[in-house]
C-alpha cells in the first residue's frame, strides 16, 4: 500500500508522518494528579508496547502532575485538554510532550493564540482533535469536522505555527473512514486515527479495525488508538495485532492457525493459546525487521502440511504427534505435548539468524 506523505513532526523522541511507522497510542485510565495509580499504569502500557500515551487533565493538579509523571515514564506524554485553554498553558510549562486541544470547545482565537505561542516555545505540536459530539453547527457532520479542522488549522500557521496532528474521530466506522478520507487530501498534516466511543471491546474491537484498518490500506494515519471500554493494555494489544495483520509493524512471529473441525485429533486451542501466551513476552520488544515470521499451527494432516508449508515454521498435526515444517519443507515428527517447547526453540533459533 501506498501511504500518505504526511509532513514529519516530533512528539518527543517518537517521529510521526513521512515514512516513521505508524505509533500506536493510548490513555491512562487513572486521574492523572493520583500519581500512585497512573505511573504504574503507564509502564505497564509500555511494557505491551504503547509509544505515546494521553493522559487528561481536568485541572491545575493534573497540569502539574505531568512534571512528576514525566520523570517516570519513558514515551511521549500528550496532555488532552477541554474547555479551559490555561489548562493547556499548565500542561506545556509541566512538561508535555503534545498537547491536544478539542476546536469544539476551546476556540477564542486569542485563547488558542496564547497556547500556540506557549507550544511554539517550547517546541512541541498540537492536535486538533475534533469528534463528532463536539463539533459545533447543523448538517453533514462529516463536512463540519473537515471545515472546523480546517479552520483552525489556519489560525494556527497564521501565527506561525505548523507542528499540527489532526484527529476527526466519529463514533462510527463509516463517519470515521468519511471524515479522514475528506482531510487527508486538504493538507499534509499527520493523522491520529481513532473511532471516539467505541463501546465493549468485542464490538469496540471490530468497529476500530474496520474504520482504522480501511484508511490504514489507503494509506492514511500516523498514529492510532483503539479506545475500548476496557483495561488500556488490550487497545495496545489490538492496535499491534491491526498493524502487523496489515503489514505495517513487525512486533514479531504472527501465528495462522486453523479454526479446527471434525478431522483434528488434538487440543488445537489449548496449544495455540499456550504458545500465544508463551510468546507475548517477548514479542513486546521484538526488533526484527521486516515482515513478521509466520508460524503456522493446523490441525491435521488433510489441510494442514499444505498451509505449514507456506509459512516460516509450521506444524500440523495428526494423532498424539505433529508434522514440523521449516520453509515448506517437513523436518520431523515431534510429540504433541512437546510441540509448544520445540516451536518456541525454533521460532527463537530463526529470529537470532
Ligand atoms: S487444517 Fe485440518 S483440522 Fe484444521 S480446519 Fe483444516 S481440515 Fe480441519
Amino acid at each position: 500500500m501506498k501511504r500518505r506523505r504526511a509532513r514529519v513532526i516530533r512528539i518527543g523522541q517518537v517521529p510521526i508522518g513521512g515514512e516513521y511507522p505508524v505509533a500506536i497510542q493510548s490513555m491512562a485510565k487513572a486521574k492523572t494528579s493520583d500519581v500512585r495509580r497512573v505511573i504504574p499504569q503507564i509502564r505497564a502500557l509500555e511494557t505491551a508496547g504503547c509509544e505515546i500515551i494521553r493522559v487528561a487533565v481536568r485541572d491545575t493538579a493534573d497540569a502539574n502532575a505531568i512534571a512528576r509523571i514525566k520523570k517516570e515514564i519513558s514515551i511521549p506524554l500528550v496532555a488532552d485538554i477541554h474547555f479551559d485553554y490555561r489548562l493547556a498553558l499548565a500542561a506545556i510549562a509541566s512538561g508535555s510532550d503534545k498537547i491536544r486541544l478539542n476546536p469544539g470547545n476551546i476556540f477564542k482565537p486569542a485563547h488558542i493564540r496564547e497556547v500556540a505561542a506557549a507550544a511554539l516555545d517550547k517546541g512541541i505540536p498540537i492536535r486538533v482533535g475534533l469528534n463528532s459530539g463536539s463539533v459545533r453547527g447543523s448538517g453533514d457532520t462529516v463536512k463540519l469536522m473537515v471545515t472546523a479542522a480546517l479552520a483552525y488549522v489556519r489560525q494556527l500557521e497564521r501565527w506561525g505555527f505548523h507542528d499540527i496532528v489532526l484527529s476527526l474521530k466519529a463514533n462510527d466506522a463509516g463517519g470515521t473512514i468519511a471524515a479522514y478520507r475528506a482531510i487527508a487530501g486538504r493538507c499534509d498534516y499527520p493523522l491520529h486515527l481513532g473511532v471516539t466511543a467505541t463501546g465493549l471491546p468485542f464490538e469496540g474491537m471490530i468497529k476500530s479495525c474496520v474504520a482504522l484498518g480501511s484508511l490504514l490500506i489507503d494509506g492514511i494515519g500516523d498514529t492510532i488508538r483503539i479506545s475500548l471500554t476496557d483495561r488500556p493494555q488490550h487497545e495496545v494489544r489490538v492496535a499491534r495485532a491491526l498493524l502487523s495483520s496489515l503489514g505495517l509493524r513487525n512486533f514479531g512471529p504472527s501465528i495462522i492457525s486453523c479454526p479446527t473441525c471434525g478431522r483434528c485429533e488434538v487440543d488445537l486451542i489449548s496449544i495455540v493459546r499456550d504458545l500465544e501466551r508463551r510468546l507475548s513476552g517477548s514479542q513486546a520488544q521484538s526488533t526484527r525487521r521486516g515482515r513478521p515470521l509466520t508460524v503456522a499451527v493446523m490441525g491435521c494432516v488433510v489441510n494442514g502440511p499444505g498451509e505449514a508449508r507456506h509459512a516460516d515454521i509450521g506444524i500440523a498435526f495428526g494423532r498424539g504427534t505433529g508434522l514440523l515444517f521449516k520453509k515448506g519443507r517437513p523436518v520431523r515428527k515431534v510429540a504433541a505435548k512437546d510441540s509448544v517447547t520445540i516451536l518456541l526453540d525454533e521460532i527463537r533459533a530463526s529470529e537470532r539468524r
